[in-house]
């Protein structure tokens, strides 16, 4: 899948906020993921590659690339979609109350770019309790080292030139 098609806000390491309107996301994102990400949308449960995937590394916002949680509070829920217990910082995540659907749940959305991810239940195990339920289609995963490997050149990257002292 092409997430990164043309898409000029996608970055691992920026962390200043993606403010576009509805009308730019529909131009850089594929179709499934604006689905999900503006609109809302959920992907069918079962349906994601990352439902029953097990390697170690960092989920990212499939939409913007900020850092959303680490392989290692991900677990097996039977819920039909990728389910972790703690998001990577507090900052990458924004919580929503979600009246929809006749039901009261509260809506997880990136911290970086507002996308809809999913939703928070807190049915999880320890050490929060909290079970993040994500639609697969808006994550994307960098194994440990080629995370590690692609954090190091984008930070060489996005060294601000003429720091040094005169
Ligand atoms: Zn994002």
């Amino acid at each position: 899948m092409d997430t990164e098609k043309k898409n000029p806000v996608y970055s691992n390491t920026d962390t200043s906020k993606v403010l576009l309107s509805d009308e730019e996301w529909q131009k850089i994102l594929p179709k499934e993921v604006y689905n999900i990400a503006r609109q809302k949308g959920t992907e069918r449960p079962w349906s994601s590659k990352f439902e029953n995937f097990s390697e170690i590394g960092t989920y990212y916002c499939a939409v913007c690339g900020n850092p959303l949680f680490r392989s290692d509070t991900k677990f097996e829920s039977g819920c039909g979609w990728p389910s972790f217990y703690e998001p990577i910082s507090k900052g990458s995540i924004i919580y929503t109350p979600d009246n929809s659907h006749g039901m009261k749940r509260t809506e997880v959305r990136c911290g970086r770019c507002k996308s809809h991810l999913g939703h928070v239940f807190d049915d999880g195990p320890p050490p929060t309790g909290l079970r993040y339920c994500i639609n697969g289609v808006v994550l994307d995963f960098a194994k440990a080292q080629e995370a590690e490997k692609k954090y190091n050149e984008e930070g060489t990257k996005n060294k601000t030139p003429g720091t040094d002292k005169d």
